[in-house]
C-alpha cells in the first residue's frame, strides 16, 4: 500500500470527492494543495479545507502551479484529459489518479466493483441488498452512496465495499484491485469525453487491470466489447447471459435462474420488471454467490426488490392501473428497455430537453402504447412519433404534473402508466430526480 506521508499532492477540482480526497491526504500526512475553479467566497467546501490547514487556490487553474514540484495529482473524474493543466501534468510525468485509488489504498476490506454503460446503479443496489440480507456487512459507495474514500475510511476488514464506478473514475486508478468486478455492458456513450469507442472500452477495462486469478471478473458474454476485455484479463472469468444456457456462470434455463449447475429461483418470482434488469440480476447473483451468500438471501431480495428510485420504479396501483417512474430514462435506449418490460397496454409519458435528434428508433417499441402524453421541448417531436405509430390518443401538456391526470383519463383497468421520457430533464427540471419526484407526487394525488 502506498505511502502518502510528506508527498506533495495537488487535488484538482473539488465537489464531494475532491473534498474527501484532500482531507484524507492531509490526515495521511501529505502536503496538500487544492485547486478549484470556483472563487473562494462562493466555495464553502474550499473554505472548510482552508480551515483544516490545507492550501487552497481558487477561482482559476493557473498552469504555473505545475512548476511547484507536485509528486501526485488527484483529479476530479469530471475534468477531461484534454484539459490544458492535465495535458501539462502528463507531459511532466506527474502521476494522475482519481479518488477511488485513494479509497483502495486506505482500506483492507475487499472491493466489489461494478462498471458498464447501463445498469450500474441497479446492479450495485441489488448486490448490496443481497449481501446485507446475508449479513455480509456491505458498505455502498458511488452514485447513490457516499464518496468512496469516506466509505473506505470507515470500513473494517470484514466489510464488503460495493462500489459503482464510471469510466471517468476508472481512468485514474493505479493499484485498485477489486476482489470481484462486474462489467454490465458497453454501449456507445460518453464518447465526447473518451474520444473513440475503443478508448471508452479501454477505460472500462481498467477495472480488471490489476486483478489476478484469485479475483473474479463477471461479464456479459453476449457483448463482444466486454468479452475482449475478459480475454485479456488475468482474473477468473464468470460469464452471464440472459439469452442462453451456459456451462458456467449465471444464466436462465427453463424459466429459472442458475448459477453454475445450481438452480436459484424461478424468473416468474422476480419482482423487478424488464429484460435488461434480468441481466443486472444475473450479474449480481453471480457476485453474491461468489462471496458465499446463501440462496435464501438472494431469493429474499429478488422476491421483494421493486427497483432503484427513478429506474423503472414501481410506484403502486390505483384502480387497476400500475404506475412506473422511469425518469432516469434520459435517452432512447432506456425508454426502449422500459417499454419492452411490459406486455400490458401502456400509456407513455415522454418528452424533455431537445438535443436535436429525432426519435424514430423508438417507433418499433411503441407497439403496446395506446396513448401518449407529451411535454417539454420535444413534445412536438414525440407527438409526430406517436402519430407515425398510429396511436390515436396523444395529448400535449405543460409538464409532468399535468401529464399524470391526463394519462389517467385515457386509461382503463389493467393498463400501465409509465413515465419514461427518453430525454434529459433540464429544459424544465433541474435533475431527473426532481422530475421523478413530481411524477410520484402527482400519482399519489390521484388517490
Ligand atoms: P447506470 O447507473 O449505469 O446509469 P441504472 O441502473 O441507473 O444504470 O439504469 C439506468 C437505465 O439504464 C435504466 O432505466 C434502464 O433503462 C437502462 N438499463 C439498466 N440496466 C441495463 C442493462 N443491463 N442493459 C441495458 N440497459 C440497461
Amino acid at each position: 500500500i502506498k505511502d502518502y506521508h510528506h508527498k506533495k499532492v495537488l487535488v484538482l477540482g473539488l465537489a464531494k470527492s475532491g473534498v474527501s480526497a484532500a482531507s484524507l491526504l492531509h490526515k495521511l500526512g501529505a502536503f496538500v494543495t487544492v485547486n478549484d475553479s470556483k472563487p473562494l467566497n462562493e466555495n464553502p467546501e474550499a473554505q472548510e479545507l482552508l480551515e483544516q490547514g490545507i492550501t487552497v487556490i481558487c477561482g482559476s487553474h493557473p498552469i504555473e502551479l505545475l512548476d511547484e514540484g507536485f509528486q501526485l495529482i488527484v483529479k476530479n473524474p469530471g475534468i477531461p484529459y484534454h484539459n490544458p493543466m492535465i495535458q501539462r501534468a502528463m507531459e511532466k510525468g506527474i502521476p494522475i489518479i482519481t479518488e477511488v485509488e485513494l479509497a483502495y489504498c486506505v482500506s483492507e476490506a475487499p472491493f466489489l466493483a461494478i462498471t458498464g454503460s447501463n445498469g450500474k446503479t441497479t446492479t450495485t443496489t441489488l448486490l448490496f441488498n443481497m449481501l446485507e440480507e446475508d449479513n455480509k456487512k456491505p458498505l455502498i459507495a458511488g452514485n447513490i452512496g457516499t464518496v468512496a474514500s469516506d466509505v473506505a475510511q470507515m470500513a473494517e476488514k470484514d466489510n464488503n465495499i460495493v462500489i459503482e464506478l464510471s469510466s471517468f473514475q476508472l481512468m485514474g486508478i493505479d493499484q485498485f484491485k477489486p476482489k470481484i468486478a462486474i462489467i454490465t455492458n458497453i454501449y456507445d456513450a460518453h464518447l465526447d469525453y473518451h474520444g473513440t469507442r475503443e478508448e471508452y472500452a479501454k477505460a472500462k477495462g481498467y477495472i480488471t487491470k490489476n486483478q489476478e486469478e484469485a479475483d473474479y471478473l463477471i461479464v456479459n458474454i453476449e457483448q463482444e466489447a466486454v468479452m475482449d476485455i475478459a480475454r485479456r484479463s488475468k482474473a477468473t472469468i464468470i460469464p452471464f447471459s440472459a439469452q442462453r444456457e451456459l456451462k458456467l456462470g449465471a444464466f436462465v434455463k427453463d424459466g429459472s435462474i442458475y448459477f453454475h449447475d445450481e438452480k436459484i429461483m424461478d424468473v416468474k418470482d422476480i419482482v423487478l420488471p424488464g429484460a435488461h434488469n434480468l441481466e443486472n440480476i444475473l450479474s449480481s447473483v453471480a457476485a453474491a454467490k461468489l462471496t458465499g451468500a446463501k440462496n435464501e438471501s438472494i431469493i429474499a431480495v429478488l422476491n421483494t426488490f421493486e427497483g432503484v428510485k427513478h429506474r423503472l420504479q414501481y410506484i403502486g396501483e390505483i384502480k387497476g392501473r400500475r404506475f412506473y417512474n422511469d425518469s432516469k430514462a434520459t435517452n432512447i435506449l432506456a425508454t426502449k428497455n422500459a417499454l419492452a418490460a411490459f406486455s400490458a397496454p401502456t400509456i407513455l409519458l415522454a418528452g424533455g430537453l431537445d438535443r436535436g435528434n429525432e426519435f424514430d428508433e423508438l417507433l418499433p417499441a411503441l407497439k403496446n402504447v395506446k396513448a401518449m402524453i407529451t411535454f417539454g421541448e420535444t413534445a412536438e417531436k414525440m407527438e409526430r412519433l406517436g402519430k407515425m405509430a398510429g396511436i390515436k390518443n396523444i395529448q400535449r401538456v405543460d409538464n409532468v404534473e399535468k401529464a399524470v391526470p391526463a394519462a389517467f383519463d385515457f386509461s382503463e383497468q389493467g393498463d400501465v402508466i409509465l413515465l419514461s421520457p427518453a430525454c434529459a430533464s433540464w429544459d424544465q427540471y433541474k435533475t431527473f430526480e426532481v422530475r421523478g419526484d413530481i411524477f410520484i407526487n402527482a400519482v399519489h394525488k390521484l388517490k
